[in-house]
């Protein structure tokens, strides 16, 4: 089953959005959406406005990544590496494991 925590969305969407700042219907973003059962763990969720939000679905991850110089950075740091020529995200934890 994914991994809920509703209290922890909540908490994120109350965050400046992680690409542009603002502040304004934020929400947290699943880099590992949840029909590939990414859970609510913090490594897998980043805060997004709304704009940035539809523009990461409507666009992609490949996009989202030449618009925004330090979204490798955020990546990196959550565990993920990015493999330009698949354009697919890895970590080096299995996605559904419990931490
Ligand atoms: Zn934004
Ligand atoms: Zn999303």
């Amino acid at each position: 089953m994914r991994h809920e925590n509703k209290a922890l969305v909540r908490a994120l969407a109350a965050l400046a959005c992680e690409m542009c700042g603002a502040h304004s219907n934020n929400a947290a973003h699943h880099i590992v959406t949840r029909a590939r059962m990414g859970g609510d763990y913090p490594w897998n969720l980043m805060t997004l406005c709304f704009r940035c939000h539809r523009e990461w679905h409507d666009k992609g991850l490949g996009w989202m990544l030449k618009k925004w110089s330090h979204l490798l950075g955020r990546l990196h740091f959550r565990g993920f590496q990015y493999d330009e020529n698949s354009g697919k995200l890895f970590r080096s934890h299995d996605i559904g494991e419990q931490e």
